[in-house]
């Protein structure tokens, strides 16, 4: 049989990088079928090595909100290779970088460049841990924080016991100071707190989970976590990887007017480069080096690529708000066609949207959680996720993902959409 493109690049692949790919949720481990290689892309469209086309709604996992290969975009990665690639050495770029996060976020007093939201995320417990003392953090079940070992951890039998290595690899002395919270459930971060009484150094959380598809926060969490972590001298982190620039200018700390101690980022602050940050209130971030003690360091941070990049994408969404607005006009309109298609065709569903990210879980269950993100029918997801594909839609090839739309969509695009699913949900059912 004749392979197509990314069937003969898949099988190459597999001879020289693990599973085929450099990050395992490519591998369509959950979904079946062969990972769809892509050569190019413009706005929504995304071209396969076969010439096929789809309309994007992965947007490379969330940095794309202004659309593949935005010119502007394009244009500062390119003058500013002319320049040098790295300098390792303090550049003006970064400082304007600095100064457009802060007029963004305006609780980042200081921010710290990295490159990758992982990195982000590992350095923001340490600086927690270093400006505490404390020992032990919260995280959610569920959330995701990048894949340093503190954050590859499980609630162990039970929830609310200390956490259990989720990868080999991870040892059970990092797992012990990881702890387990349910999320939207204000209890179980009290009773974690109380029993770990003056050793919980910060409590990190996806303000709005995007990592077990998307969930919100209900009304009073974040406020909850607020509070409590002003009550237990706890470091509140607000993981604003996939929802910093995305949710508002702000994120979801401008959207939900809850503040928090230290935010990390990543994804839309690149631009598409490896960009991740981490910043917050000064107080906490003068613990870090070369002011503090707190070691945190990188060869290629700051890289005058990415931060050209990451400004030149930043600088659009700050200087046109209106962007939001419409972003959130389309993904209105896909969720409610979209549940017009899901009611014709009497499905048991439960649509999240935020701003523009939107899932379907395939459930009668309410989803708030992750005990509730899993009971969605992910053989479903599967047959739909497939259907969709071939009617040339382009959804994160996983139930458990957030669907991210770029401005650059249009209502034809999305009225597409809607008539693939509409399709694809006949045939899944
Ligand atoms: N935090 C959140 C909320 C994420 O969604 C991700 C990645 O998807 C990360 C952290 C890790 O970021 P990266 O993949 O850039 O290391």
């Amino acid at each position: 049989m004749l392979l197509n493109k990314s069937e003969f690049l898949f099988k190459q692949a597999q001879k020289f990088i693990p599973g085929g790919v450099n990050s395992p949720a490519r591998a369509f481990k959950s979904v079946g079928g062969i990972p769809v290689f892509f050569k190019k892309a413009k706005g929504s469209i995304i071209t396969d090595e076969d010439e096929n086309e789809y309309i994007d709604y992965v947007g490379s996992w969330g940095p794309m909100i202004l659309g593949h290969a935005y010119p502007p975009v394009i244009k500062a990665v390119q003058d500013a290779s002319f320049n040098s690639t790295s300098f390792g050495a303090p550049t003006e770029i970064e400082i304007k970088m600095a100064e457009l996060v802060r007029q963004m976020v305006p609780n980042v007093d200081r921010v710290r460049m990295v490159n990758s939201g992982t990195e982000a995320c590992m350095s923001a417990i340490r600086v927690a841990r270093g400006y505490t003392g404390k020992e032990k953090i919260i995280k959610f079940e569920g959330n995701y924080h990048g894949h340093g070992d503190s954050f590859l951890i499980k609630a162990g039998s039970g929830a609310l016991t200390l956490g259990k290595p989720s990868s080999p690899g991870v040892t059970e002395g990092t797992a012990k100071d990881t702890l387990n919270a349910n999320y939207n459930d204000l209890d179980s971060v009290e009773e974690l707190l109380k029993k770990n009484k003056d050793n919980v150094a910060a409590i990190i959380v996806e303000p709005v989970a995007g990592n077990m598809g998307c969930i919100p926060p209900q009304p009073g969490f974040l406020e909850g976590l607020r509070e409590l972590c002003d009550e237990h001298e706890t470091v509140l982190i607000f993981d604003e990887v996939m929802t910093g620039f995305r949710l508002s200018r702000g994120g979801a700390q401008e959207r939900y007017n809850v503040w928090a101690d230290l935010v990390t980022y990543g994804k839309i602050i690149g631009g598409g480069l490896p960009v991740g940050a981490f910043g917050g209130k000064k107080e906490i971030m003068d613990v870090v080096a070369p002011v503090g003690d707190v070691y945190q360091a990188g060869t290629l941070s700051g890289n005058p690529l990415a931060m050209s990049a990451g400004f030149a994408q930043l600088s659009a969404l700050d200087k046109h708000p209106e962007i939001y607005v419409e972003l959130e006009e389309k993904t209105e309109y896909l969720k409610k066609r979209l549940q017009t298609v899901l009611n014709e065709h009497e499905l048991d569903y439960y649509l999240n949207q935020v701003g523009s990210m939107i899932s379907i879980f395939f459930t009668p269950e309410v989803v708030t959680d992750f005990k509730t993100a899993n009971t969605t029918n992910q053989e479903f997801f599967k047959v739909f996720f497939h259907e969709m594909l071939k009617r040339g839609i382009y959804l994160p090839p996983s139930p458990f993902e957030s669907w991210f739309l770029s401005n650059t969509l249009t209502y034809d695009m999305l009225d597409d959409t809607i008539q693939a699913a509409d399709e694809a949900l006949g045939i899944a059912k």
